[in-house]
């Protein structure tokens, strides 16, 4: 797997080849009700040519992850500290002139909704061209063929034609295609896909995430797959990373955590979905409570107003006042022993996922 090395609040490790390596990074808005913190404490590392995937519930910090190593973050109510080194790099602390060059040349992104990113009134062919002449310096003529180049390789039939097509005369599953086509004509190094599939059916969800997965076969790029389906993860992510209000609960390879999951949230996440490959029509188990607010989180672990295991831990108040450590490597921030959450999960969660 890839190392995911460091410990929430560690000094950051020496030798890392990571291509992205975000450490301790914390991001906080200022809002008339209060400070939000949106992510809390985060460390994660990314090798060229992987995929981390990172899950969780609606409002656990995500975006707001993805949006900050992108420099995407306004900066009148944002506090950001910590690190995000991109190939050694700082970009927590560059310019945001830099900040755009490194957008679309080192890295790019693939959003949910491909229709807030093209724009109506421009020909796909041009808003593909666009980055590669401004990166590159390509002349028109050369971007338009790259461009027709990038239709085809993200399975645009006759990419010829439907160059100088608009956006609406492409279907959602072919605008999402386009998009990843922007996002990648300039090899990016570094692409971050938020939600990248969650508003397309089923099957058009294959293909795209398949395309990723050749295309990464291709370019090499890393990959963060931001998503709160596991099923996403699972068939494309070599890594996990499992967010709860704005914390990594638990982490490993998505082979590890999802054959032996550790974390009571991750439990939950999996017991509410449907089980990987089998009936989407089997009963789920919706995660009871709701996820906290981020303006006032639960002191400790933020998961234990909702966890069915906090009276297990040998001192339960320890939930309540000591926030749970992710330990380096596979691992998981909980208080319950090694022994204790293999046993619940053998014998009490196992059963449940069927
Ligand atoms: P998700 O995991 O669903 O992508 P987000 O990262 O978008 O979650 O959001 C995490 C939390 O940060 C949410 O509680 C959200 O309301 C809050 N948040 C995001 N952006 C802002 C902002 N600009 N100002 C205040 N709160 C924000
Ligand atoms: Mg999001």
């Amino acid at each position: 797997m890839t190392t995911l090395t460091k410990t929430e609040g560690a000094p950051p490790p020496t030798g890392s080849n990571a291509f992205l390596s975000v450490r301790d990074l914390r991001v906080q808005f200022s809002t008339e009700e209060g400070i939000v913190k949106a992510v809390d404490g985060l460390s994660f590392d990314l090798e060229r040519g992987k995929t981390l995937g990172i899950v969780g519930e609606s409002g656990s910090g995500k975006s707001v992850t993805n949006l900050s190593i992108l420099g995407l973050h306004s900066p009148q109510n944002t506090t950001i500290t910590g690190e995000i080194l991109v190939d050694g790099q700082d970009v927590t602390d560059v310019s945001r002139k830099e900040m755009e060059s490194l957008r679309g040349n080192k890295m790019a992104m693939i959003f949910q909704d491909a229709l807030t990113a093209l724009s109506p009134y421009y020909t796909v062919g041009r808003q593909i061209a666009e980055p590669f002449v401004k990166h590159t310096g390509a002349s028109k003529k050369e971007a338009r063929a790259r461009a027709i180049e990038m239709l085809g390789k993200v399975g645009i039939p006759d990419p010829k034609s439907r160059v100088d097509d608009y956006p609406h005369q492409f279907s959602g599953g072919m605008r999402q295609r386009a998009m990843i086509a922007m996002s990648l004509v300039c090899n990016p190094e570094l692409l971050i896909a938020d939600e990248p599939t969650t508003a397309l059916d089923v099957t058009v969800q294959a293909q795209i995430l398949d395309l990723l997965k050749d295309l990464q076969q291709e370019f090499g790029s890393a990959i963060v797959l931001i998503t709160h389906d596991l099923g996403v993860v699972a068939n494309v992510a070599d890594d996990l990373l499992v967010m709860y209000a704005g914390r990594a609960v638990e982490r490993g390879s998505v082979r590890e955590v999802l054959k032996s999951p550790q974390h009571p949230y991750t439990w939950g996440l999996l017991s509410s979905m449907p089980s990987l490959g089998s009936d989407v029509n089997e009963p789920l188990r919706p995660i009871p409570g709701t996820p906290p607010s981020l303006l006032n989180p639960p002191t400790g672990c933020p998961f234990h107003p909702r966890c069915e295991f906090a009276e297990l831990v040998e001192n339960s108040s320890r939930c309540v006042h000591e926030r749970p450590v992710l330990a380096e490597g596979r691992a998981s921030a909980c208080h319950l022993t090694a022994q204790q959450k293999q046993q619940i999960f053998i014998e009490t969660i196992q059963p449940r996922l069927g």
